[in-house]
């Protein structure tokens, strides 16, 4: 039991090798290890675990964590083990025999932290062991699951609330990403945390970078976008298993790294994905959202949505599975009409008005984002009540901000072929008659007889279907879901049509000769960060070294050491131990136990 005298600021060198906390780390700690109550909300990557580890080490006793992912705390607890902190865990994977020599060491006062399960921490018997033992802290991970207003409410959680009242001289803090003032609200509530300090952190992401197209051709627009970060970590999230089944195997196909995981698969092979992927040795896993609450990889390094989610708040959760090392990192949207329609068609089948209004209301906000024509980061920290006053210039919006144009004439265009063609066709159809299609419908139908008939033949098919997106998106449309997605014109039409109204809109980007187009211009990987070639082509074969060890000690690799850790001993290149010592992931643990097989590594590669 390393009850230490030293700072805190020591801890974070010697046991987990960081130079610097991260924003409110240290007031986080400062205010646990005086033994008082605390309520954190930090996003995803903000830090969070070394905010209950730290005081850990630093009070007496040891400190009981609560998280409801058994996956995730045994990752913990490999990571604290690989920095030599005394930690286990509790709970349903064990079997009899390592669960009593987990007790053992927690009697006999050898360990640091215990991670514990929920269902497991509330038995009488276990709470009754507790109080006959010196108690550091309680951290409630997740905590956010306590609340039936949150997105992941777990009933086992709500008896946390019993700790409190039990063990009214042990500092609790609960911790949690999740935003909405609601759930904060009923978090502190159900745990008695009434006088906790509230710690807030901005739920700004700065190294994620946004990115959102409309799908023309999905495929080919995502291959565009995973050819520029060949190597790197990443996943791609799509609605249904028999699409990420399909994206799957035409990545493989590619010439990717690439694994399928969904509900649909056997335990057994989806632990394999995860682990293989935690392992360094899958770059890419095309999954359903059931991927991603369990993983704890802080270098995944972009994360693409292949169809369009239903929610920012899901949307954002997802997207901030990117970058918790904070290097660089990509998010990237495709989206599309069929993707609104189709949830809107699942809004349309719910039950409950209310329910169904809170849903509608949900979507728009996603829409709005997809098409937003100013800072993405603007649109998306404005969801949760963020304002941020400057344009982000680190999003897709931001770099190419949309032109804009009277498109008056063009509206008015469109708005009229809707109308002659009597609200009875879909967007589709529209646009062919537009531009003067000569297709057999169209003929057959005698639509070439119409005076909408080829009079927008200047622009593209895909100018046009940007055009009318915008119109429905600006409420001059709508599409009749019920009635084969048919464009109806709605009562603001009116104004436009009579040349009372004009409108403005952002012009569709000009058409770029195929040749001519340039992978996107986004983070690649953590290599990003450095400077020389050299440097790179260290970073990369120390990965390589790296996801051998891991693949030896069956753990994921971030805990042998992170990307971040790797990039700055790749910018370094420490030639002794107490250069490897400075670089940023390194402590004492690290040094003993990686310290040669990576300064024989460095020193041969850079011979
Ligand atoms: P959260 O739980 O808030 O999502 P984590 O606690 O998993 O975040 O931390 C995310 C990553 O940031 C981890 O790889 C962690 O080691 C690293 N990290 C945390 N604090 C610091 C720090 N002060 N300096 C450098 N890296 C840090
Ligand atoms: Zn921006």
């Amino acid at each position: 039991m390393s009850l230490r005298t030293t700072s805190i600021a020591t801890t974070l060198a010697e046991v987990f090798g960081y130079g610097e906390f991260r924003p409110h780390q240290a007031e986080i700690i400062e205010h646990l290890v005086d033994g008082r109550d605390s309520f954190v909300l930090m996003p995803t990557g903000g830090g969070k675990s070394l905010c209950f580890q730290i005081p850990a080490l630093h009070r007496p006793g040891v400190a009981i964590v609560v998280s409801p992912l058994i996956a995730l705390m045994k990752d913990q607890v490999d990571a604290l083990r690989a920095n030599g902190v005394a930690a286990a865990v509790l709970n349903s994977s064990l079997c009899a025999e390592e669960s009593a020599s987990v007790l053992r060491d927690l009697r006999a006062g050898a360990l640091d932290l215990l991670y514990v399960a929920p269902e497991r921490l509330v038995l009488d018997g276990f709470l009754a062991e507790l109080s006959r033992l010196e108690l550091a802290l309680f951290a409630i991970d997740e905590a956010h699951c306590v609340s039936q207003w949150g997105h992941d409410f777990r009933p086992e959680y709500v008896k946390l609330g019993i700790l409190r009242e039990r063990f009214p001289n042990v500092p609790i803090v609960a911790l949690t990403a999740t935003a909405d003032e609601q759930t904060r609200a009923d978090v502190v509530h159900q745990l008695g945390l009434g006088d906790a300090r509230i710690f807030v952190t901005g739920f700004d992401r700065p190294n994620i970078h946004y990115s959102s197209a409309y799908k023309t051709k999905p495929a080919v627009q995502l291959l565009e976008f995973l050819r520029a970060h060949q190597g790197a970590s990443g996943i791609v999230y799509a609605l249904s298993r028999k699409r990420v089944e399909e994206v799957a195997a035409k990545l493989r196909a590619a010439g990717f790294s690439a694994g399928a995981y969904h509900a649909g698969m056997d335990a057994a092979k989806r632990t394999r994905v995860q682990d293989d992927f935690l392992g360094d040795r899958l770059d890419i896993v095309v999954a359903t959202v059931a991927f991603g609450m369990g993983i704890d990889k802080p270098d995944v390094r972009f994360v693409v949505h292949y169809d369009m989610p239903k929610s920012i708040e899901g949307y954002y959760q997802e997207t901030g599975r990117a970058g918790r090392d904070g290097l660089p990192a990509a998010a990237f949207m495709l989206w599309s009409m069929q993707d609104v329609m189709t949830a809107r068609g699942f809004i349309d089948a719910v039950a409950k008005e209310e329910q169904r209004r809170i849903e509608t209301h949900k979507l728009s906000a996603m829409i709005a984002y997809a098409e937003a024509l100013s800072c993405r980061r603007r649109a998306l920290l404005g969801y949760f009540g963020e304002e941020r006053a400057d344009p982000c210039g680190h999003c897709d919006v931001c770099e190419n901000p949309p032109e804009t144009y009277d498109a008056t004439v063009d509206a008015q265009k469109a708005l009229s072929a809707v109308y002659r063609l009597r609200e009875r066709f879909g967007m589709g159809y529209v646009v062919d008659v537009l531009r003067g299609s000569e297709g057999e419908r169209i003929i057959s139908n005698g639509h070439d007889e119409l005076s909408v008939y080829n009079i927008g033949a200047e622009h593209s098919k895909d100018d046009w279907s940007a055009i009318f997106r915008q119109l429905i998106h600006r409420g001059y449309l709508r599409v009749d879901v019920a009635e084969y997605s048919t464009l109806k014109l709605t009562p603001a039409a009116g104004p436009v049509l009579r040349g009372e109204e004009s409108v403005v809109l952002a012009r569709p980007p000009a058409p770029r000769p195929k040749s001519a187009e340039k992978p996107a211009k986004l983070p690649k990987s953590a290599a990003t960060v450095l400077e020389t070639d050299e440097q790179v082509a260290l970073f990369e074969h120390l990965r390589e070294v790296r996801r051998e060890i891991a693949a030896e000690q069956s753990v994921p690799a971030y805990v042998v050491f992170a990307d971040a850790a790797l990039a700055d001993m790749a910018r370094r290149a420490p030639g002794t131990r107490e250069e490897f010592l400075e670089v940023s992931g390194v402590g004492a643990a690290k040094l003993e136990r990686y310290g040669e097989t990576f300064l024989a590594a460095i020193a041969a590669a850079t011979a």
